[in-house]
């Protein structure tokens, strides 16, 4: 028998394990604690776990930590992880603004959802990669575990308090393998991390806006907008060619609706999309609905004709939002020393346009 990933099971799952297996069903709890809050990397580290118990039950599972290849750390207090999956495969996460000496309440992870990204965005290192899978629930959860783990060697009392699923891929394109995620690490026996803790970024698929608001209202969402006119949109988010803006606004305002929470608009600002028109166009499109928008002013990757805009076309933009009553602010880069090679800014910049705007 295939062996199966101890960090993809939820706890009422271990019990039905422990109980095929013939182990008390009280073990389910401490061995799902064991993997999930203490982020055990063997079966070793469980000490209060009996010999017999641990050979039976590594006899149906696996534990298999993601192996950290690269670890970038900036100035400004970011982190950066490069991992190695079961397959070979890599993603990255990246965990914002620690530091150990003027310590926040607040830490965000920003986890991948997918190796690669079927979408291509135009302005996106991910995108340009192509789609290679999608990523299990357990690694996805396993790189907070890891992340975690890694940060108390140095600081035992760290934990992850925020996640934004915006890194590698469309979490929507993986809607059960998130939402299994956001389970386990929502667990009071896992991580305990509060469903309005969390958000999603999707580059638009309409229907799982509304799947969402449906199956877990308190999970946080962002759209990456990018432009007001289809277009454009069409030219620099795909996805809208499958959900144009009039399809896409009208999912975000049922969500709003069933939820009553506000949405974050994602607007990576190019040479292409920084116009007035764009703007006041961006005003016609939000106005009414509870909405914030992080203005992203883009950097250049590699092999794309997106440029940067001129400060002053982003600062317009900016003054327009405003004059519209629309509440926006301006996400500038951090942790370039630690992005010079690797092409993945643009998730970065999101979550941490997010992290500092709109987290309750
Ligand atoms: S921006 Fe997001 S949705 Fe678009 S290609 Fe990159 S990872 Fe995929």
């Amino acid at each position: 028998m295939e062996k199966m990933d101890s960090r993809s099971f939820l706890e009422e799952e271990f019990g039905e394990i422990c109980l095929e297996n013939n182990i008390r069903k009280f073990r389910s709890s401490q061995i799902f604690k064991w993997i999930n809050q203490k982020g055990a990397h063997n079966w070793d580290e469980m000490r209060n776990i009996g010999k017999e118990d641990k050979e039976t039950l590594s006899r149906v599972l696996f534990i298999h930590p993601l192996e950290i290849v690269r670890e970038q750390r900036s100035q400004d207090g970011t982190r950066k992880f490069l991992f190695r999956l079961a397959d070979g495969e890599k993603i990255e996460t990246v965990l914002m603004d620690y530091d150990p000496l003027n310590s926040r309440d607040r830490h965000t992870i920003c986890v991948s959802t997918q190796v690669g990204c079927p979408v291509g965005c135009s302005f996106c290192a991910t995108g340009m990669d192509g789609f290679r899978r999608n990523l299990t629930a357990g690694e996805i959860s396993g790189q907070v575990l890891d992340v975690m783990r890694r940060v108390q060697e140095e600081d035992p009392e760290f934990k992850v308090t925020n996640i934004v699923f915006m890194g590698m891929g469309e979490p929507f394109l993986n809607y059960d393998g998130v939402m299994k995620s956001i389970q386990i690490l929502n667990s009071e026996n896992g991580q305990n991390i509060g469903m309005r803790r969390m958000t999603i970024s999707t580059s638009g698929v309409a229907p799982k806006i509304i799947q969402l608001a449906h199956d877990n209202p308190q999970v946080g969402l962002a759209v990456s907008l990018h432009s007001s006119s289809d277009e454009v949109r069409d030219s620099l988010v795909p996805m809208n060619r499958k959900y144009p803006l009039a399809v896409l606004m009208e999912a975000c305002r049922k969500y709003t609706h069933m939820t009553n929470r506000r949405i974050t608009f994602e607007v990576a600002l190019s040479n292409q999309n920084a116009s007035r028109k764009e703007a006041e166009q961006l005003v016609s499109l939000l106005k009414g609905m509870t909405v914030h928008v992080n203005l992203i002013p883009v950097n250049p990757v590699k092999g794309s004709t997106v440029k940067r805009p001129a400060k002053e076309n982003t600062m317009m933009f900016k003054r327009v939002l405003e004059a519209g009553k629309i509440p926006v602010s301006i996400r500038e880069e951090k942790g370039s020393d630690i992005d010079a090679a690797c092409g993945q800014l643009r998730q970065r910049l999101e979550c941490e346009g997010y992290e500092s705007v709109n987290q309750s």
